[in-house]
C-alpha cells in the first residue's frame, strides 16, 4: 500500500478530498500529509449553502493526532467561493471546523485529556499554548450548544481538572452518552453551574 492510500484511509478522507503525497521531515519530526479536492466538484458557501464556483484556494494547515512520535500535519489548498450574500468565503473542510488549527480528531483528543489532567500538563505533553487550548475548549462549547437543542441527555458529568495557573479550576459538563462537551466553565463555583442548568430547556432537563 502506497503511503498516501494508508493515509486517505487511517485519517478517513473522503472524496472529493484524497491524500496525495505525505512527507516525512526527519529534522523536524513531522509528517506532512498533502490532501487535495478533486477538481470540478460543485463548492457552496459555508453560510448558506448556495452552490458556487471556485473563486481563489487558500494554503491552511492543520495539526492531526501524531504518528508515532512525530508530530503530524496535514496541509491542503482550501477552495474559496464569493458568495453575492457572503462575500468571499472559505469553504468547509470535513476534517476540521473552520479557523482552528486542528483537526476535530485532535481537538477530541484534547478535551479528552482535560477531563483527566490539568491544563497545564496538556499544554506541556501535547506541545500547546493556552490560547489553543482555550480556542479548543470554546470550539467545544459552540459545538454542544448547537446539538444541546436537538437532543436529551441521559447522563452529564461533571469534571473539575486543576489549573496552576489563570484559573484555579476549569469545570467541563458533558453528555456522557453522547460523548459531547456541553459546557466548560472557567471555576467551580456553584453559581456559574447553577446558571448553566438554568439556561438549559425545560426539554433537555
Ligand atoms: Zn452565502
Amino acid at each position: 500500500m502506497r503511503d498516501s492510500d494508508l493515509y486517505t484511509r487511517i485519517l478517513g478522507i473522503e472524496a472529493p478530498w484524497q491524500v496525495s503525497a505525505v512527507k516525512v521531515e526527519m529534522t523536524k519530526k513531522e509528517i506532512v500529509v498533502q490532501v487535495e479536492r478533486k477538481p470540478g466538484e460543485k463548492l457552496c458557501c459555508r453560510t448558506c449553502g448556495k452552490e458556487l464556483s471556485g473563486y481563489d484556494t487558500r494554503r491552511r494547515r492543520w495539526r492531526h493526532l501524531d504518528t508515532c512520535q512525530y508530530k503530524t500535519i496535514l496541509e491542503a489548498n482550501v477552495p474559496r467561493v464569493k458568495c453575492p450574500e457572503h462575500g468571499v468565503v472559505t469553504t468547509l473542510v470535513p476534517w476540521a471546523e473552520p479557523n482552528s488549527g486542528f483537526t476535530a480528531m485532535f481537538e477530541a483528543l484534547v478535551i479528552d485529556w482535560l477531563k483527566e489532567a490539568s491544563t497545564s500538563a496538556v499544554s506541556r505533553l501535547m506541545g500547546l499554548s493556552w490560547n489553543a487550548i482555550d480556542g479548543i475548549m470554546q470550539r467545544a462549547v459552540k459545538r454542544g450548544l448547537a446539538r444541546r437543542g436537538q437532543m436529551c441527555a441521559r447522563r452529564l458529568g461533571v469534571d473539575e481538572t486543576a489549573f496552576k495557573k489563570r484559573h484555579d479550576y476549569v469545570t467541563i459538563v458533558s453528555d456522557q452518552s453522547a460523548g459531547m462537551v456541553l459546557h466548560v466553565g472557567l471555576d467551580r463555583k456553584k453559581a456559574g453551574l447553577k446558571e448553566w442548568y438554568e439556561s438549559l430547556p425545560e426539554s433537555y432537563l
